[in-house]
């Protein structure tokens, strides 16, 4: 039976660890969703509304500072997987290639991943960088999903026409899930879809 996202994400979740390698992960034990985007997308406050915990993941005031791939257990179902932010344009040159390459890694080899989130700032669309990723996705055979964050940020008939040239942009990437969730952290939108959407993926 498949939980409700409200009630699954009313469970504990707890902060297990952050990894800067690959050999430093937890064991592969829980299906695992990663959430991948831009520096400033919104990932750490949309992760704390999905969680309803508003410092589980740091919001962070200084763009590219988490390095590592952070990893929390929720329910003992399902671990959620805070990947680096990339694209920040500061980051050193170094800290860009390591993080490329963990990153890389673990969305190829890690066998119990069950989904990327993409998120993609409403405003902004899909960028050059985001499509890179999608590409590595699509290469690692990884199937993700894209999610567009602060909704509120724009008119709804401007949300139409994101959500129209991302759906657009999918055509060329055979591994996109085909739904796209808007939400917003701030006013909640599309915070339950997306926790219904993930609480399907607990069935192992
Ligand atoms: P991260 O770097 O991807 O973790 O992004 P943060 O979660 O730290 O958010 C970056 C900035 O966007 C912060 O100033 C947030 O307050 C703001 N923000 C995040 N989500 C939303 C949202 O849904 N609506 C609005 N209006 N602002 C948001």
């Amino acid at each position: 039976m498949t939980l409700t996202g409200n009630y699954l994400f009313a469970q504990p979740c707890d902060f297990i660890m952050g990894a800067v390698a690959m050999d430093a992960l937890p064991a592969p034990d829980y299906p695992e969703i990663a959430f991948a985007g831009r520096s400033n997308v919104g990932k750490s406050s949309l992760i704390n509304a999905l969680t309803a915990r508003r410092g589980l993941a740091k919001a962070s005031s200084e763009p590219g500072r988490t390095q590592q791939i952070n990893f929390f257990l929720l329910a003992e179902k399902l671990m959620l997987v805070d990947l680096p932010g990339y694209g920040y344009a500061k980051a050193a040159r170094t800290e860009v290639k390591r993080w490329t390459h963990l990153v890389k890694d673990y969305l190829a080899g890690r066998p119990n991943l069950r989904r990327v989130l993409l998120l993609i700032d409403s405003r902004h669309g899909l960028k050059e960088v985001d499509t890179g990723i999608m590409e590595l996705l699509d290469e690692a055979a990884v199937s993700y999903q894209i999610v567009l964050t602060k909704a509120d940020k724009i008119k709804p008939k401007e949300l139409e026409a994101v959500v129209e040239s991302v759906r657009a942009a999918f055509k060329k990437h055979p591994a996109a899930h085909p739904e796209i969730i808007a939400t917003s952290a701030h006013d909640r939108n599309g915070i339950e879809m997306l926790r219904n959407e993930l609480a399907k993926l607990t069935v192992r």
